[in-house]
């Protein structure tokens, strides 16, 4: 049966989310108090990934702990006071680093991935923005012997899951990418994973295959949301809109909106930045590059080559703190020429992570007409259109695309 259904958020989640749900024949309105995908998925590396599989709090994360609680990685930086103030958060967290949690999340995760990228790939050729897509887009290089064997428990799990990867060393590196200086003595090339030359610019192309299929986006913040017989008021300041579901996708704020129906969500925020620099004159990348020892990622997009941070993990609106991406800058100049810095000050993001790094795509447990989508952590890019097709599934009372049983909203006591 068609429905009618508003959209919180336009993000990634809540773009693709409205999309799918338009396509499908329902009448959709996606509201956002921005302009659509600028927030987090503004600033993004523009990485499809069907292969990133590992999450944060693998065990890997527990034997790092000491290096990385004493600040030695440019990859993390956390604020003290944020970690002691949600030290149960923390904790639980830091729990899910065991082997069998971390393959069982490794599962959940490819078939999310796998999903959205196909669907992906759907809607890009039909918003007519294949310009934008690279094919086998995502590096992870390694500058030492000794940190690439630290990721040999990443590639047992993806050969046994099934993504597919090359293994290349100095010599071929230098061929594939020559525009790299001779600092990587190993790199893994996801074979599979695709990535795309501006996050913003798909956001926009797929906002724009929304309209066309009928759907409306409504500039507002949205204040309040009230269950009423056979739907929902969501309240816009004195302005109200009613339908009969509500999404909730609005992104590393998404726990803010479910408080206030009583929803107690267990999210923080890694917050990342990015700086754009001017290209240099010698070959450009061809792909995404994280630099698995420098901890940042560069990524050649339209408006430049894309320096972006790894995680600060702090309030989610405290100040901006730019020396994370200023160090990361200066280490990507080791790895690759570049000229000047083109931004005037760095965008930061701010990933929305929940305690056991997967999303919540499900009904809301206490309120009918209600869905959570949020909590996409590092890969919402990655994840949206499967997590789109997912509550357009549940809302129909059909079939879900995969298991969606790992994504739940009553794993956790909210
Ligand atoms: C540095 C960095 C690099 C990354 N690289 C990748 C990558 O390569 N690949 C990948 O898959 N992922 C990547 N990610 C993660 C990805 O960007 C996020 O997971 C994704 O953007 C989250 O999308 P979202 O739609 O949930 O949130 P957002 O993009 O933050 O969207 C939420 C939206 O909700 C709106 N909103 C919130 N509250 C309200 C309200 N009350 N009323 C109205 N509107 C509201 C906001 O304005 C916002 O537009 C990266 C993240 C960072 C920070």
């Amino acid at each position: 049966m068609k429905t009618s259904v508003i959209v919180v958020g336009g993000g990634i989640v809540g773009v693709c989310n409205a999309l799918a749900l338009c396509q499908a024949g329902h009448q959709v309105t996606l509201i956002d108090r921005k302009q659509p995908g600028r927030e987090t998925s503004y600033g993004n590396a523009g990485v499809l990934s069907e292969s990133s599989i590992m999450v944060l709090n693998n065990p890997n994360m527990l034997r790092s702990l000491p290096k990385l609680l004493l600040g030695k990685s440019l990859g993390l930086r956390y604020s003290l006071a944020f970690v002691l103030k949600n030290l149960g958060w923390f904790l639980k967290f830091l729990s899910y680093c065991t082997p069998s949690k971390t393959r069982a999340a490794a599962f959940a995760l490819r078939a999310l991935q796998l999903s959205s990228l196909e669907q992906h790939k759907k809607w890009i050729a039909e918003a007519g923005a294949e310009h934008l897509l690279r094919e086998a887009a995502w590096v992870k290089a390694f500058r030492s012997e000794v940190s690439f064997a630290k990721y040999r428990d990443e590639m047992v799990l993806m050969d046994d899951i099934g993504v597919r990867y090359t293994v290349f060393d100095r010599e071929q590196i230098r061929q594939i990418e020559p525009g790299l200086k001779p600092v990587y003595c190993k790199a893994v090339i996801m074979n599979e994973t695709c990535g795309v030359a501006s996050p913003s610019a798909l956001t926009d192309s797929y906002v724009a295959l929304f309209e066309a299929a009928g759907g409306t986006v409504h500039r507002g913040d949205v204040s309040g949301l009230s269950g009423v017989k056979g739907g929902w008021q969501v309240f816009i300041g004195e302005e109200v809109l009613s339908s009969e579901n509500v999404v909730i996708a609005a992104g590393p704020w998404s726990s803010e909106v479910a408080a206030w129906l009583g929803y107690r969500i267990p999210m923080a925020w890694e917050r990342g930045y990015h700086l754009h620099l001017q290209p240099g004159d010698g070959p450009q990348l061809g792909r995404a590059i994280c630099d698995m020892d420098g901890g940042y990622a560069m990524v050649p997009t339209l408006h430049g080559v894309r320096i972006t941070s790894g995680v600060e993990i702090t309030e989610r609106d405290a100040p901006p703190n730019y020396d994370q991406i200023i160090r990361s800058v200066a280490n990507a100049r080791d790895a690759h020429e570049m000229k000047d810095v083109i931004d005037e000050e760095p965008w930061m993001g701010r990933r929305p992570t929940l305690v056991d790094s997967l999303p919540m795509i499900d009904a809301a447990p206490r309120h009918e007409g209600l869905w959570f989508n949020f909590g996409h952590q590092h890969l919402g890019l990655s994840m949206a259109p499967g997590s789109a097709l997912s509550i357009v599934a549940m809302i129909e009372g059909d079939e879900p695309p995969f298991d969606l049983y790992p994504f739940r909203a009553t794993r956790f006591p909210i």
